[in-house]
């Protein structure tokens, strides 16, 4: 038997070759193969559509791109890796000097054996990605480029996944697709996602929990602008990226700060043994961006392990296969299975019987828990749901002012629920 780790990174192997972008048939090859795990709605937006202040863009879609040297040799090759081509390069097919061909050369002087990942995608340019030492042994010359690439009117693909819920009220999960062979900056995100999607649908949650595949902020921004009504049901959200490297796990708060989202995972990061660290707000990242500009102001924090560029594989031809574990998406995947387990269950109780303790004795309250190790601590659990349970304290506020665990909270709640001593 696999491990759901393993699994992920099974995953993140078949998808990583793929040349994804903001659009493409790389995008939607992406989807197909997120599908197979769980069924997606896949929405196709034409070019031109005006999504807020942006216009879908025309759609990129690449066959082959190379430099070759006068003998015909490819020096550089996308078939080798999709990273060596500029994101969105428009056609091309030439033979110039070594010296004209430079400008349109992109390196890592710092990094000389690393290819860096460039997008051009709304301004039309072509060009290369390749290791400074590659570029450092070519010889002057004359050289072949070809770039046979389609800028064309098309579509911007994107797709959600719902898991329905007890109520409409809905939490976002979101990762973007829009990236080539990069495995922790949004394949692992990706797997992430879907293995969270896939736990969550034989679970009955209380939220309906709406995932989102889409490019990076042109696809959230479209999702934002084609779902304004739905808007006002996402009560959270997660972004989730860079779900997969080495480092420890990191939570960006939204741009409210307090909202119950950003509550949730500090208590179960602090609850947790991991080494962790949590950040303020800022309008930079992935799609927090979109879902926490001032006019949506929703209630979505951002989820990863080392954050946006603060690792130096991030955007380099480093960010392979081997950089994302097993290990670490299982543990990313156990912090979203606590956070929204507990999120899931965060709700306010009334106490019926506020006048004195009631008798738990009676109602076999105490009974229930004869013999049980960890009977002291459901008890005082008890005793804090009744006391705070006054319309104001919710189950999580209750578990931070007592110092219990929440779900010892939260199995207190519910015995005391079906004992008819509080309601929701
Ligand atoms: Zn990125």
């Amino acid at each position: 038997m696999s491990t759901p780790g393993e699994d992920m990174h099974t995953l993140v192997r078949r998808l990583y070759p793929l040349c994804r972008s903001i659009t493409g048939d790389g995008v939607r090859a992406t989807l197909d193969i997120v599908g197979e795990h769980v069924p997606l709605q896949v929405h196709e937006v034409p070019t031109g559509t005006q999504v807020l202040d942006w216009t879908v863009p025309q759609e990129w879609n690449i066959r082959d791109a190379y430099i070759a040297d006068a003998s015909g040799r490819r020096v550089v090759d996308f078939a080798a890796s999709n990273l060596h081509v500029l994101g969105y390069s428009v056609p091309v097919s030439a033979t110039m000097p070594l010296a004209e061909l430079r400008p349109h050369l992109h390196t890592l002087p710092e990094q000389p054996t690393l290819v860096p990942y460039r997008t051009s995608y709304y301004q039309p340019q072509w060009g290369f990605c390749l290791a400074q030492e590659t570029l450092d042994a070519l010889p002057d010359g004359t050289y072949e480029v070809c770039v046979d690439s389609t800028l064309a009117d098309g579509h911007l693909t994107y797709a959600e996944h719902v898991v329905p819920g007890q109520v409409p009220d809905e939490v976002i999960v979101s990762c973007h697709v829009c990236h080539p062979s990069l495995a922790n900056d949004n394949l692992a995100g990706i797997a992430v996602a879907t293995f969270l999607a896939k736990e969550l649908a034989g679970r009955n949650p209380y939220y309906t929990y709406r995932f989102l595949f889409a490019p990076g902020t042109i696809g959230a921004i479209t999702w934002l602008a084609r779902n304004k009504e739905r808007v006002e049901r996402v009560k959270h959200g997660l972004v989730l990226a860079c779900a997969g490297d080495p480092g420890q796990v990191t939570y960006k708060r939204s741009r409210r700060g307090d909202a119950e989202i950003d509550r949730v995972l500090r208590h179960v990061l602090n609850a947790s043994e991991r080494p962790h660290r949590i950040t303020e707000f800022t309008p930079y990242g992935y799609d927090e961006r979109q879902f926490c500009s001032p006019g949506f102001d929703l209630g979505v924090g951002s989820l990863t392990r080392t954050p946006y560029a603060g690792y130096p594989e991030y955007h380099t031809s480093a960010d392979n296969l081997d950089f994302v574990s097993p290990e670490a998406m299982e543990d990313t995947l156990a912090v979203c299975r606590e956070a929204f387990g507990v999120l899931d269950r965060n709700r306010r109780y009334l106490n019926l019987s506020p006048y004195g303790e009631p008798q738990l004795g009676r109602r076999g309250l105490y009974g229930a828990l004869g013999g049980r190790s960890d009977a002291e601590q459901a008890q005082m659990a008890m005793l804090w749901v009744l006391n705070l349970s006054d319309g104001e304290h919710a189950l999580l506020d209750i578990a931070e002012r007592s110092g219990l665990a929440f779900d010892s909270v939260a199995a207190a709640a519910d015995a005391l629920h079906d004992a008819g001593l509080i309601k929701a």
